[in-house]
């Protein structure tokens, strides 16, 4: 059967170069890079060379990148270091109500520290307004996190016009990036941010690594105890391997950035257009695309290209996945965070979906292997599954009548 992955936000495949660049640092080079022998040597090279390239595509310095586990780290690393380290001067914690968990539940955790947390709600396409921002940063405030770009329904915040907002009440700012990066420009000195969060496995790079950016002078408190490794902000002996592949994963992503953009914002315009006129009472999360037929990355960039969020009333987002799943097509619904639990995604509750809505979502994200017959078997399979699970749903009859 044919196999067909439409969940590349959840995680995505190494890429062959990925691989290859990693595998003589697991063996012949596996030294640890603070050893002082021709061993360690070799990985300290490989080490800090991959922390100059990294820093160079995001227009940062190497002294400002900390390596270390993905995104889930990184958001820790940032949101619950630079609180903690500013504890005695400023006591509050502004975050968007459509963070990733890692986000959410730092917060969660700082607020039982005994910061203030305010969440700043969202619009219906899930955009955080510079006036919510406004009316909730004030001089007490430590941090700012707001995301990127959003791993649900794709929506691309206004990042400067936030930052610029904190900056005015001295409040950091931070971003999570892990599912911007390789989609549309990533560059910390165009955004302004203080701290900002990336992860290899979500741009065709291996799992378990990422990077935390922390802009030179913004102090954090290291999570962990241990050692002087990347500046004592994150000890223990570092995944050289791993960072091998993170690096080569962003100078690959950063290359195809215009390319990959226009080609999957035409993929899920025809996707779209497809589900649309075969199917009736569905719903786009986030906001619309833009026109299918644009030559150039558009100027204000509102959503990823990749991510498609559709609500089917009247069908379970569980029966559909496993529907799709027996025909071999891989997709998820809510967060793949949050599978396996029947809570409505807080995303899809936070946009104003009712829970029944958010309960009858899919999310497809496709990728850099999404081809037009993929997109179009997927089209055909669709309709089919979505008419039999609303002919067993009781209510969506009801509704019709
Ligand atoms: C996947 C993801 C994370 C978590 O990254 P991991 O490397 O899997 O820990 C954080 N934020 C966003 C937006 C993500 O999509």
């Amino acid at each position: 059967m044919k196999q067909i992955y439409f969940d590349n936000n959840a995680t995505t495949q190494v890429a062959p170069e990925v691989l290859e660049a990693m595998l003589p640092y697991f063996s012949p080079q596996y030294g640890n890079a603070s050893s002082m022998h021709s061993f360690g040597r070799d990985a300290k090279v490989g080490l800090e060379n991959a922390r100059e390239s990294c820093a160079e595509i995001l227009s940062a310095e190497p002294s400002e990148i900390v390596f270390c586990s993905g995104g889930t780290e990184a958001d820790n690393i940032c949101l619950k270091g630079a609180a903690r380290a500013l504890k005695h001067k400023r006591r509050r914690i502004v975050i968007s109500a459509i963070e990733h968990s890692a986000i959410l539940q730092s917060a969660e955790s700082l607020a039982q520290e005994g910061f203030d947390v305010q969440i700043a709600p969202v619009t219906s396409e899930g955009f955080v307004t510079t006036e919510t921002l406004a009316n909730l940063v004030d001089e007490d405030t430590a941090i700012v996190s707001i995301m990127q770009a959003n791993n649900e329904i794709g929506t691309i915040q206004d990042i400067p016009a936030l930052v610029e907002i904190a900056h005015a009440k001295g409040a950091l700012f931070h971003t999570d990036a892990v599912q911007a990066f390789g989609k549309i420009p990533v560059s910390v000195e165009e955004l302004g941010v203080d701290l900002l969060s990336l992860s290899a496995h979500k741009i065709y790079g291996p799992k378990g690594t990422g990077l935390a950016f922390v802009r030179s002078g913004v102090k954090i408190e290291s999570l962990v105890q241990g050692g002087s490794h990347e500046k004592s902000r994150r000890p223990g002996t570092e995944n050289v391997p791993g960072i091998i592949g993170l690096t080569k994963a962003m100078e690959v992503s950063v290359t195809m950035i215009e390319e990959e953009y226009l080609r999957l914002n035409r993929l899920s315009q025809r996707f779209l257009t497809s589900v649309r006129a075969n199917i009736a009472d569905v719903i786009l999360n986030g906001p619309e695309f833009p026109e299918s037929e644009i030559s150039n990355l558009p100027d204000s960039l509102l959503r990823t290209p990749q991510t498609v969020n559709l609500s089917f009333a009247g069908a379970e987002g569980e029966a559909i996945i496993l529907s799709l799943d027996l025909e071999g097509i891989a997709v998820s619904s809510g967060s793949a965070c949050s599978a396996g639990a029947v809570d409505p995604s807080p995303v899809l509750l936070a946009i104003g979906q009712t829970p029944e809505l958010a309960k009858s979502s899919i999310r497809f994200s496709m990728g850099r292997h999404t081809t037009q017959d993929e997109i179009e078997y997927v089209g055909n399979v669709l309709p089919k599954i979505i008419e039999r699970l609303r002919s067993m749903s009781p209510a969506y009859a009801a509704s019709k009548r």
